[in-house]
């Protein structure tokens, strides 16, 4: 039987992915091609190899990958590491993976932030731990604390902070427990991408986000459940003038930003992703002591 070249396999897969109407076809065949070769498709080898006939283990491989893939599942669950905020972060089923949107939170937790030296920042709801981990790694902490109920994405989190050699805390639980909240320090920033997808889009969830877990997306009816929890709650765990700091979805940011001024936030701001999509709301706990004297210099 004549055997096909890897840069065959390549072609005919890219007719399948395209027949699918997948995007970023050139890239999703590379990366399953690379991880079948266990060659980076990246490195010169690679493209190297492409020329040679396929071997017979490696051709079965990859098309196992890239059937699961044709079947939806998320690139990242099958390569089962993505980058986030230039870190390497693993991934599979039962975690939500990083996305490029939540880099924006970092971003604006960083420019407000970078100028302070050992401050205490608690992650809630946090997942792979992308968001704490990154932190840690460009402000200068004190202490991380990184919140997470899911016995299955703890596992993943607690893998991030040993692959990113993080000195991040892990707590493992739900954070509307006392004993979580007890446990949970006073912080100078408190940032969360909690679950935020209302019932009704939950039932229109593209493809790839159903295989990632319920418990991450599903933010009660109107998708807000989680920020006036969080609000209520944690505000009692910043220290004044501590920034509370949420991911939000679209369209989400009045909602988000008055639940933030009922509880006394003061500066309370959002701010867009790269596509212009308001991402993030943030906002002051108030000082009291600053606010009791300004009051009395009036
Ligand atoms: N950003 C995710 C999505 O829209 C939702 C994650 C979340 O609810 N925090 O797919």
């Amino acid at each position: 039987m004549v055997r096909n070249t890897y840069s065959e396999l390549k072609r005919c897969w890219t007719k399948k992915f395209s027949d699918s109407d997948k995007e970023n076809i050139e890239f999703e065949i590379n990366e399953l091609l690379g991880m079948a070769l266990g060659i980076d498709c990246r490195n010169p080898l690679f493209a190297e190899k492409l020329i040679e006939v396929a071997d017979e283990q490696i051709e079965k491989r990859f098309e196992k990958l890239a059937a699961r893939r044709m079947n939806g599942e998320p690139l990242q669950y099958i390569l089962g590491e993505w980058e986030f905020y230039g870190l390497p972060f693993k991934v599979g089923e039962g975690v939500l993976i990083p996305r490029q949107d939540t880099e924006t939170v970092v971003d604006v937790a960083i420019r407000k932030l970078s100028d302070r030296h050992g401050i205490i920042v608690t992650d809630l709801c946090s997942g792979s731990g992308c968001i704490g981990i990154a932190l840690e790694k460009n402000l200068y902490c004190e202490k991380v604390v990184c919140v997470e109920k899911s016995d299955k994405a703890v596992e993943y989190l607690r893998q991030n902070v040993r692959l990113n050699g993080s000195e991040a805390e892990v707590l493992h639980g739900d954070i509307f427990r006392e004993d979580v909240i007890n446990a949970v320090p006073m912080s100078d920033l408190i940032v969360c991408n909690p679950p935020y997808i209302t019932a009704e889009d939950m039932q229109t969830l593209q493809r790839e986000v159903t295989f990632e877990p319920e418990s991450a997306l599903f933010g009660g009816e109107d998708g807000l459940d989680y920020y006036r929890d969080i609000t209520r709650i944690y505000k009692d765990k910043l220290k004044n003038g501590g920034l509370l700091m949420f991911e939000i979805g679209i369209g989400q940011e009045d909602e988000v930003m008055r639940i933030l001024i009922q509880h006394g936030f003061t500066n309370v701001r959002t701010r867009a992703d790269l596509l212009g999509v308001n991402r993030c709301v943030f906002g002051e706990k108030a000082d009291k002591i600053k606010l009791c004297t300004d009051v009395m210099s009036v």
